[in-house]
């Protein structure tokens, strides 16, 4: 999402899928998440059965994916991928509904950006595994009940307050992914160059963790823009030096933030003077979606101590002058 800025090509995704830990003991950090899923995974082995449904929110690149697959794996069942932007129509999801085998797990991305009609057949399809088909319209329309093979649906969303709660209460688990720490990038630095045959030292490693903006898909993408500079330049260990030099080619700054993060940055500094500002003013002004703004600039952002978001709008904190070289709220009036 943030990162539709950078081409993605087919190889660049293959090699992330290639990275993609299995099992949830690879996967690194959110460790309360990763003991919660594990007695899900396991109570549900014990009684062979599928496993509760499972909503998982929090920004792109945090492992929400990763995990949708990593319960596939562990219980040993299919995966079948899916997002809401494809479900537009009832019928779309009836579609994909009824081709499940039993214990399939489904993984919708965006299960928030649902059509609303898909939706309701999803609350039936989840609590009794059973939807009702519409056929005909008007007076003679009947619905026809369909019953289903019992699934997993586990559901992903960058904005879990846009869920109706009645599809977010017939979800059994629910967790939200936080942005990882610096420590944690690193581990998942370490994974990934071995996979890659990099070698790099630990401080190069703790280099390309700090500028990471807490997700470990950036990380990896960093860690892949290293490794091609190595290869261009025929080495095959980086130090910081070499770190630095293969990250400045690209708009990552020095504690990770990208373009679109300064852009906002420096609208609201600037041209705002600091706020309040409302969202969809500051969204306009950078030219971007409000959503992408919401979802994936802002938690970064307020994480980090550079905004705060208040009744009034959004607000630049003293630390964001510092960071984007602008002495204080007044002195940018001038
Ligand atoms: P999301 O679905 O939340 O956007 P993904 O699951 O697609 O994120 O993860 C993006 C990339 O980051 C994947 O290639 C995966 O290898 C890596 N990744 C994410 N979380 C972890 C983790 N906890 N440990 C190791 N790698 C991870």
């Amino acid at each position: 999402v943030h990162d539709d800025s950078e081409p993605v090509d087919e190889a660049e995704l293959a090699i992330e899928g290639a990275l993609r830990p299995t099992s949830l003991s690879e996967f690194v950090g959110q460790q309360k998440v990763r003991g919660q899923m594990q007695l899900l995974l396991d109570a549900a082995r014990i009684q062979q059965r599928p496993a509760d449904h499972i909503l998982l929110s929090g920004p792109p690149g945090l492992g929400k994916t990763t995990l949708a697959m990593i319960v596939a794996h562990e219980s040993n069942r299919p995966l079948r991928l899916s997002s809401g932007p494809a479900i537009q129509h009832a019928g779309d999801l009836a579609a994909l509904l009824s081709s499940l085998t039993p214990g399939e797990v489904l993984f919708i991305d965006e299960v928030h950006r649902m059509a609303r009609s898909a939706e309701e057949m999803l609350y039936l399809a989840m609590e009794d595994f059973r939807i009702d088909i519409m056929v005909g319209k008007g007076a003679g329309a009947t619905s026809i009940p369909l019953d289903l093979a019992p699934f997993t649906l586990v559901g992903a969303t960058t904005r879990s307050g846009l869920l109706p709660n009645p599809l977010r209460d017939r979800f059994g688990f629910t967790a939200h992914l936080e942005y990882y720490e610096p420590e944690e990038l690193e581990r998942v630095i370490e994974r990934s160059a071995v996979m890659l045959g990099v070698s790099l030292p630990p401080a190069a490693r703790a280099e390309i963790a700090r500028r990471s903006r807490g997700t470990p898909r950036i990380a990896n993408r960093l860690l892949r823009r290293v490794r091609d500079y190595l290869v261009v330049h025929g080495r095959t260990g980086a130090d910081i030096a070499t770190v630095d030099a293969a990250l400045d080619l690209y708009d990552v700054d020095a504690i990770g933030l990208d373009r679109l993060d300064r852009a906002v940055l420096d609208m609201l500094v600037r041209r705002f003077r600091g706020g309040p500002v409302g969202l969809s003013t500051l969204a306009v002004a950078v030219g971007e979606e409000p959503d992408t703004i919401e979802s994936v600039v802002e938690p970064y952002l307020v994480r980090i101590g550079f905004m705060g978001r208040t009744p009034r709008g959004r607000i630049a904190m003293p630390d964001a002058y510092a960071h984007m070289g602008v002495p204080s709220a007044e002195s940018a009036l001038r």
